[in-house]
């Protein structure tokens, strides 16, 4: 059996028009599932659709979350709770075509325990989007060895996989990079990402700037050294320029300049403030850590529970009775 695990954010309709495409194309292909619906703290109806579908349809599970944790939370909550012996994760806007999770089931049949679905082109985006995407992925590939570039959130893991990630304890996690730092047997499908269907991407350029920054401090202190990098760079630019200055006084020349030392300050300022900054990002990550507060925290659930692990950290109501049947 597999999991199909979706975060749903503020997805109203969309959630039933995801149910039913996702539902229609696995039962064609006869594959047996279960769908692991998680909430990440919906402003809208999205909870009572999900809760409802899972009424309709004993596969369907939801999950609440008590807030926005962000989707990276959600992805994992829907991880932890999925029984199936390799989970596929996708986005609940049908911008990953479920018709291609068939194909991805194949190749993990066939041995493979991490199947990526890598992007043909990118749909949806403005030109700054697409931009700063790129960039983004090319430093972080050149960074960490970590390959994003095409990298989608799109993955199926097999149970070994999904177990590895489930163990890894931080508190801000970056699914695209770990589920590629656990390694593991890999394969790709190539997927068309399809036009988002209903309002307009959930990121914000904030969260975005978050996940960017999340995702680099955990996977590289390249940007550490940089800065130290930076700092001798500065160091011999300021022996050069005491060297050139001292030979020009004792030979009478006038050292002039008002201009170039207010230039100077404005240089080592910046790079100053900059410096500290980087330090203060990966500070912030080590205070958020070091705080070990959970991960997300989940509300209520809905449906018949396949397995259910212990979750000591929330007061719980099922709107189903649980059953244990597995
Ligand atoms: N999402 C979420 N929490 C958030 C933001 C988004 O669970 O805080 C979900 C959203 O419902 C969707 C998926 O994450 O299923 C991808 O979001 P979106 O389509 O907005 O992002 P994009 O496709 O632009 O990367
Ligand atoms: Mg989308």
């Amino acid at each position: 059996m597999i999991s199909v695990v979706a975060p749903i954010y503020n997805e109203g309709p969309g959630v039933d028009r995801f149910v039913t495409r996702l539902t229609e194309v696995l039962e064609a292909a006869q594959i047996d599932f279960e769908l692991v619906l998680v909430d990440d703290g919906s402003a809208d109806d999205s909870w009572s659709r999900i809760s409802r579908q899972s009424l309709l349809d004993r596969r369907v599970r939801g999950l609440r979350l008590s807030r926005n944790f962000g989707k990276e939370a959600a992805l994992l909550a829907g991880l932890e709770h999925a029984g199936g012996d390799a989970v596929v994760v996708i986005d609940s806007d049908l911008q990953h075509p479920p018709s291609a999770i068939p194909a991805m089931v194949r190749r993990w049949q066939d041995g493979a325990q991490v199947v990526e679905a890598v992007k043909r082109n990118r749909t949806g985006q403005s030109l700054g989007n697409r931009l700063s995407a790129k960039l983004f992925n090319r430093t972080f590939t050149r960074l960490t060895r970590v390959d994003l570039v095409d990298a989608t959130d799109f993955r199926l893991l097999a149970r070994p996989a999904v177990d590895a990630l489930a163990r890894m304890p931080e508190h801000s996690s970056f699914f695209r990079g770990t589920s590629s730092w656990i390694g593991f047997t890999r394969a790709t499908v190539e997927v068309e990402i399809d036009h988002r269907e209903g309002g307009a991407s959930r990121w914000t350029a904030r969260g975005l700037a978050r996940l960017a920054v999340n995702g680099l401090t955990s996977f590289t202190s390249a940007p550490l050294h940089m800065v130290t990098l930076a700092g001798f760079g500065f160091a011999l630019f300021a022996a050069v320029l005491g060297v050139q200055t001292l030979v020009r006084w004792v030979s009478g020349g006038s050292v002039a300049g008002f201009t170039t030392v207010i230039l100077l300050l404005l240089v080592t300022g910046t790079f100053v403030l900059i410096g500290l900054g980087v330090i203060g990002e990966y500070l912030a990550r080590i205070h958020e850590e070091v705080r070990g507060r959970p991960r997300y925290l989940i509300r209520e659930r809905s449906g018949a529970g396949a397995v259910v692990p212990e979750q000591p950290v929330a007061p719980e109501r099922w709107v189903v009775e649980q059953r244990a049947e597995r």
